[in-house]
């Protein structure tokens, strides 16, 4: 219906009811966009904008053609955007347009990439805890989880990180909440969506949720009771993809329920520092998951990234993943050809979907077909090679449901066409003898093409035209051509149809006939075709769970086979897993750097009376690199895969806790003193005795002292409350005489060697503690100017034979340094409060009265590392200024 406004008026009546950023509105052949939309659209779209007319008024509008909907709507949606479609009917009086669907980030099924689309969902109830919903519909996958505890923020933050949910329906409780959605924000890319409060309701989210899954997984799962906070999350996504029209609730059959206990902890800070799938900069090359993974396909890509992300802690889970990748490293033939079998897979778990849908195309279900073909191939190698089928691998691959899989692959070998047209209305999906009624129309059908295949011999010689010829198209339908020259030959049965410049077309009764039967049967022939492949999809749908059950299975043996691959050719061996803290790496390496890099291999030891390392070393000589191959080979061993390393026994750790260096951070601009301390402030909270603590720096980023101080109350307690496996790299020297007060405290450090001045990396680490810091050979080695080196030389020097500074030595035996950081009384105190006062002090003192100290303290907290050369000049000279200032006044003074 038209109104009084026309088109426009319609389109933006409809626009105006709709929560969504643009409407596409089909007119005719076209969807279209109209007014503001047209322009923006236009834009975005590179679409060409026209101006349509309405009583008088001029309004923009940019269309695309209706077969082409899908990219388009595609484009906008991938850029956030929420895009509605109205779809066009006729009636009695002209047409109507309506609301099909909205399209958004999270309901988006035409992908091209192999990544998961998460849509997420978060409550939060009265006592502080989180429910989440966490659903992919383009693969069915919808997992659930309930969140509580002092820890609550910090683990919900890391699911989010860890999901990277392309929309988030935040609950109504949370949508005033902006510092919570400033951390969602931060932690994810995705769009935030507001959804109707009504669907977050306990009693509405249980009723949409049993009719979902069923009371009986529900209650399997934990999820019956009403309180349970997962379930207003859950419901409100499959309210939300209801609501949108999108279609696919009946493919969320795959629901899982996780619980934080199953999985290692790992922060969103932890997951970002180890570069678990994307390195500091934001690239995937370079990241973990892109060093290891060797997957053919899209499913296996997905699992991988998945397992990475969500290490495990089940010791006998773990060790069939171990046996399965070892049994794939022995069987290197097998391994080959089974990888070969899954590069021809496709994406099921995905096409399932679309079956589901109803979105599929007859190609999408030959890909089916072909790859349910070769399930029984990979099943037939694993058992002929005797390492495999003596592994666990063998109960994976007899998974799937035999029977489902057998039923659906003979119903696509006898109903599909080996050339199937690329859509279901083209005619030509099916195969002779699948349908009795569909045979008999394309006889009729074929019969009828052949006479007029043979029409233009029979006219040619009974009326002897040599240019003749019949062809049809979309005008004129069919026709006989003749040449221009032969038109005289043309006998009075034939009736002229049109003239071009040299020939003419005629037709004639019989022919007339003949079309009049083929619009017919490719009519009919057409809606039965797309009458039974409406079943074909129907009956692929219904057995859905199996479909994604046997792309699950592809992606497990693709992860296995994958890791094997990598396995043989890094030398990787398969780690002992042992329920204690004990955790002893021989010759360990880091699993990315050893690619790009000759890598010098380091032992790690840790155990009962070896808890908590402290890691000193010069700065640059890969004391960051160790801590790091630490973490990675434990959370290597915790997905399931071999290390690098010559021997490792790992303790199961229950999470890995990671704070990075001021210094790393400053450089992506991220860091201040207060992240810094919220991230410890994390770890002393969230790590156990059975977690792996990485420190790469504490208390860099504020004043010396204060630092020091930070360090070491936080090194104690580590040692004493938490007693995680820690490894602890500092620069602070100092607390390298922790190892001498408390038990479980030991020294390591990365060696370097200096001859004549300059320093060389050996990257090994041994026992005990770093004897110096070598910062000015590496500012030399980083080439800042000699005239600043030197000075500082002789700065360090002078700063050196002052017993003052040599209180910060952890070499020194000096007692100005016991009453500075005097273990017995169990707390640092300010040096400025405590430090006796030498005989060289009140020399300067005498000399250059208090400002002495305040230079001595600037020189030591100067960064000179973050500076850059002129600074320093510069820095130097106000320090001789302040100085000769204070010479002179004091002389005053005497
Ligand atoms: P630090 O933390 O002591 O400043 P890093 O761990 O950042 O030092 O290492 C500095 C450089 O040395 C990096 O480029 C790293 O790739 C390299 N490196 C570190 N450890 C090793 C090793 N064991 N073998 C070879 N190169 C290494």
């Amino acid at each position: 219906m038209t109104n009084a406004n026309g088109i426009v008026g319609e389109y933006l009546t409809l626009k105006q009811n709709i929560d969504a950023d643009f409407l596409m509105m089909q007119v005719g052949d076209f969807y279209e966009f109209f007014a503001d939309d047209a322009e923006e659209a236009g834009d975005l779209l590179d679409l060409k904008i026209s101006q349509k007319s309405v009583q008088g008024c001029s309004y923009p509008m940019a269309g695309v053609p209706v077969d082409d909907l899908t990219p388009y709507l595609k484009q906008l949606v991938e850029r956030g955007y929420r895009v509605a479609v109205a779809e066009q009917h006729e009636t009695e009086d002209g047409y109507s347009r309506e609301i099909t669907r909205t399209v958004t980030p999270g309901t988006l099924l035409e992908t091209n990439t192999a990544d998961a689309r998460y849509i997420a969902s978060v409550v939060r109830s009265a006592d502080n805890q989180y429910g989440a919903a966490f659903a992919d519909i383009t693969t069915g996958h919808f997992f659930v989880t309930a969140i509580e505890g002092e820890n609550a923020d910090a683990e919900l933050f890391s699911e989010f990180y860890r999901f990277d949910p392309v929309e988030i329906l935040p609950g109504p409780e949370l949508r005033n909440d902006d510092r919570f959605l400033d951390e969602i924000r931060e932690q994810t890319s995705g769009s935030l969506s507001i959804h109707e409060p009504d669907s977050f309701a306990p009693g509405r989210a249980t009723h949409i949720m049993r009719e979902q899954f069923g009371e009986e997984l529900l209650s399997s799962l934990d999820l019956d009771s009403a309180t349970n906070a997962e379930i207003p999350a859950a419901g409100a996504i499959l309210s939300y993809i209801e609501q949108t029209g999108v279609g696919v609730r009946s493919s969320m059959t795959r629901l899982q329920s996780y619980h934080a206990d199953d999985h290692v902890e790992l922060d969103a800070t932890t997951q970002r520092n180890l570069e678990l799938t994307e390195t500091m900069h934001g690239d995937a090359v370079g990241s973990l998951l892109d060093t290891i993974d060797h997957t053919v396909t899209s499913q296996g890509g997905r699992l991988l990234k998945e397992w990475l992300q969500r290490p495990r802690r089940s010791k006998s889970m773990l060790e069939s993943r171990h046996e399965c990748v070892g049994a794939f490293t022995e069987a290197a033939l097998p391994r080959e050809v089974v990888r070969d079998i899954l590069n021809s897979v496709f994406d099921l778990e995905r096409l399932a979907t679309k079956a589901i849908y109803g979105n599929a195309t007859p190609h999408d279900l030959l890909r089916i077909r072909d790859s349910l073909d070769w399930l029984p191939e990979i099943t037939e190698t694993i058992a002929a090679a005797s390492d495999l089928a003596d592994s666990p691998l063998a109960e994976v691959i007899n998974r799937p449901n035999d029977e489902v899989v057998k039923l659906l692959s003979s119903e696509l070998h006898d109903a599909l066409a080996e050339e199937p047209p690329r859509s279901a209305s083209e005619g030509g999906v099916f195969k002779q003898c699948y349908h009795e009624k569909l045979d008999t129309l394309t006889e009729q059908y074929e019969s009828a093409t052949k006479w007029i295949e043979t029409l233009d011999h029979r006219e040619k010689h009974q009326h002897g035209i040599k240019h003749l010829q019949v062809d049809r198209n979309k005008t004129d339908g069919y026709f006989i051509q003749v040449g221009k020259t032969e038109t005289s030959k043309v006998p009075p049965s034939y009736e002229e149809i049109k003239t071009l410049t040299n020939s003419k077309r005629y037709t004639i009764e019989e022919l007339r006939e003949r079309e009049r039967e083929i619009l017919r049967l490719e009519e009919q022939r057409g809606e039965l075709e797309e009458e039974l492949f409406t079943q074909l999809c129907g009956t692929i749908a219904e057995h859905a769970t199996a479909l994604q059950t046997v792309g699950q299975v592809f992606a497990e043996v693709d992860v296995l086979a994958g890791l094997a691959t990598h396995v043989v050719s890094n030398n990787w061996i398969c780690p002992t897993l042992v329920e204690s803290d004990e955790l002893r790496i021989d010759q360990g390496r880091h699993p990315v750097v050893e690619q790009t890099t000759e890598f010098v291999p380091n032992s790690v030891h840790m155990d009962p009376d070896r808890k908590l390392l402290i890691v000193t070393g010069p700065n640059m000589s890969g004391k960051s690199t160790y801590m790091r191959q630490t973490a990675l080979i434990t959370l290597l061993a915790q997905i399931g895969s071999f290390v690098p390393a010559t021997e490792a026994r790992i303790g199961i750790v229950d999470g890995i806790f990671t704070r990075v260096g001021a210094l790393d951070e400053l450089a992506q601009g991220r860091s201040t003193f207060m992240v810094e301390m919220q991230e410890l402030s994390n770890i002393l909270h969230s790590a156990t005795e059975n977690s792996l603590v990485i420190l790469d720096e504490v208390g860099r980023g504020t004043a010396t002292y204060d630092g020091i101080s930070i360090a070491w109350a936080a090194t104690e307690y580590l040692h004493n409350e938490v007693r995680a496996n820690t490894l602890f790299a500092t620069h602070y020297h100092e607390l390298t005489i922790l190892a001498n007060h408390l038990n479980c405290v030991k020294n390591v450090h990365v060696a370097a060697d200096e001859t004549n001045g300059e320093v060389t990396f050996l990257r090994t680490v041994k026992n005990g503690p770093a004897n110096r810091s070598y910062g000015i050979n590496v500012a030399e080695l980083a080439g800042v100017p000699v005239p600043v080196t030197d000075r500082a030389h002789d700065v360090l020097e002078k700063l050196q034979a002052d017993k003052a500074i040599e209180a910060k030595s952890g070499e020194s035996t000096d007692t100005s340094q016991q009453v500075v950081f005097d273990i017995g009384s169990n707390q640092v105190q300010t040096p400025g409060e405590t430090l006796p006062e030498t005989a060289k002090d009140e020399k300067l003192e005498a000399r250059f009265g208090s400002e002495a100290k305040d230079v001595l303290e600037a020189i030591l907290d100067a960064p000179i590392d973050q500076m850059a050369p002129i600074e320093v000049l510069k820095e130097v000279q106000n320090w001789k200024i302040q100085l000769k200032n204070s010479n002179s006044q004091s002389q005053n003074n005497d």
